[in-house]
């Protein structure tokens, strides 16, 4: 399989690629790199957000374009804020040191600061299609020039009905430029969409159709990645003798999530291809001889690894493709034992997840993550099999003596609740674990929001509906079950553009709670 420096990337590329901790390209990257690079034609990738496909265009676009452009060089139009400011600061992390600029565009942020922003000159804007429409219309937008043109989640776009933006933006562009399309489905409006607007292209898909899992049970956790490391390690304090292997995408979240298990107190060490075979063959003799139970690593260093009955595979972050979740996987529940897999998401990546699902055939359920009580009911559980253990084989030395001693002026339940503290330290205190936020977010990626106005505040179906789409930019067939009440109302959103109305009322006015919060789980009838 072909390495980074095999696909025709510069020197100053590759060092920014072993920076960010990438140790081999993602699937999508080794087919759609050279074809940019050294093709000419158009491309249409069959792709979803977390398989790399933002570095999958970004790196042979930045490598292709000249510095110092009076004109905007590259239009990149994705379906939400989220992904347009995600898809700028991954391009910006990938420039290095040439002097090119990108600037995400969006409904939502003052077109002020964007206006300030486009008047510098920019060589790659990242906008949502509304927003990129206004500053054409104004003219504070100059795409005559364009040299790339890509549509990231066009499927998402045409869903959120913004194909006709998307067609009304192709005809500012020049007929001279390459355009690239991302989607994860291809259906035939977005084929037309190609056929009609798109030079001749090359098809790149990666996912075989279907793959066969092993016999494991198979969960997913939705947490945000502030919440990721807390997750993991309830799921770890909650099992009575886990052994298992944890997946990261990058080098460095292998170090960073290695090194918190270790500064936690945990059995755990990390596993890269920037180790050197001496090293890696040390740290998994000890995961063997399980003086480790936890083995965190990237997929590159996991290769080969050989090792039974796994009690748990965890996803840390979604893996770029169904093959590799198969592969990952494959390694619990072997020799007739159960094993389960855990995959962590984000909101933004249940269509990865989706997908996953579809061309393996099988069920991932959605879990709730084990409270804080029940994982301390484990660890007391624990503490007493181990001591118990440790009472059998303890020979008759001079601790026994001193015991003795200890308990002529100790009454024995003090004298062990002081050893117990001495030993385990804040091990049982609840307060150890931090918060986790719980998301009302259903299979669909949507969000029931709870407004509180109603009808006796004149509020009606059609202002509330107008209101939404001018805070958040969204067509109004994704504004899903209003529901008017007298004093309060209900609203399905999808996901981003909850958030987004979320955080514009996190505060409220004073005295008075936010207009606009998550509706408790019982309030929506739809779930
Ligand atoms: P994307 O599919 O573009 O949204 O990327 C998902 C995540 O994967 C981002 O955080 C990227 O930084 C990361 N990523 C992209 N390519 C690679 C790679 N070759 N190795 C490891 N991580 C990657």
């Amino acid at each position: 399989m072909k390495s980074f420096e095999e696909l025709g990337l510069s020197e100053g590329t590759l060092s920014v690629l072993k920076k960010k901790g990438f140790e081999e390209p993602s699937p999508i990257q080794r087919k759609t790199i050279p074809a940019i690079l050294d093709g000419e034609k158009d491309i249409v990738a069959q792709a979803q957000t977390g398989t790399g496909k933002t570095a999958a265009f970004g790196l042979p676009m930045l490598e292709l374009m000249p510095e110092k452009s009076k004109n905007v060089q590259a239009l990149i139009l994705a379906p939400t804020r989220e992904l347009a400011i995600q898809v700028a600061e991954e391009i910006h992390s990938l420039k290095g040191k040439r002097k090119l600029s990108i600037v995400p565009i969006y409904g939502g942020q003052s077109i002020e600061i964007q206006l300030r922003s486009l008047r510098k000159g920019i060589d790659i804007v990242v906008g949502t299609p509304g927003r990129v429409i206004d500053h054409l219309k104004r003219k504070t937008l100059k795409i005559d020039n364009l040299s790339y043109l890509v549509l990231d989640e066009a499927d998402e776009m045409l869903n959120m009905g913004f194909l006709d933006d998307v067609r009304e933006i192709m005809e500012y562009t020049p007929e001279e430029k390459r355009t690239m399309l991302f989607s994860a489905t291809m259906p035939a409006a977005i084929i037309q969409l190609a056929k009609k607007y798109m030079r001749e292209y090359d098809v790149i898909k990666i996912t075989k159709d279907q793959l066969t899992v092993s016999q494991t049970d198979q969960i997913y956790f939705e947490v945000s990645a502030a919440d990721r490391f807390e997750a993991l390690c309830r799921i770890i304090d909650i099992e009575e003798s886990f052994y298992g292997l944890v997946f990261c995408r990058t080098k460095l979240d292998v170090d960073k999530v290695s090194n918190h298990l270790m500064e936690r107190g945990y059995d755990a060490d990390g596993l890269h291809g920037d180790m050197s075979q001496s090293q890696r063959e040390k740290i998994l003799g000890k995961f063997k001889k399980r003086l480790l139970n936890i083995l965190v690593a990237t997929d590159v260093a996991a290769r080969g690894i050989d090792v039974q009955d796994l009690t748990h595979v965890i996803n840390y972050a979604l893996p770029q493709d169904p093959e590799s979740y198969v592969h990952r996987i494959g390694r619990t529940g072997r020799a007739g034992k159960e094993g389960i897999a855990i995959t962590f998401i984000s909101s933004k990546e249940y269509r990865g997840l989706q997908l996953i699902q579809k061309k393996t055939k099988t069920d991932i359920r959605k879990a709730k993550l084990p409270n804080v009580k029940d994982v301390i009911k484990t660890k007391k559980r624990r503490i007493k099999t181990v001591l118990q253990d440790i009472v059998a084989s303890t020979p008759r030395s001079e601790y026994f003596i001193m015991s003795e001693e200890l308990l002529e002026s100790n009454n024995p339940e003090e004298i062990l609740a002081a050893l117990l503290q001495y030993s385990f330290q804040d091990e049982l205190n609840e307060t150890s674990y931090t918060e986790i936020e719980e998301r009302v977010v259903d299979s669909k990626g949507k969000t029931r929001l709870f407004v509180a106005k109603g009808k006796k505040d004149n509020l009606t179906r059609k202002k509330l509906e107008e209101f939404i789409v001018s805070k958040c930019n969204i067509s109004a067939g994704k504004i899903r079950d209003l529901e008017i009440m007298d004093s309060f109302s209900f609203v399905t959103l999808p996901f981003n553009e909850a958030e987004m109305l979320l955080s514009l009322f996190k505060k409220g006015k004073k005295g008075v709670g936010p207009l606009i919060t998550r509706a408790k789980k019982k309030a929506s009838k739809k779930r």
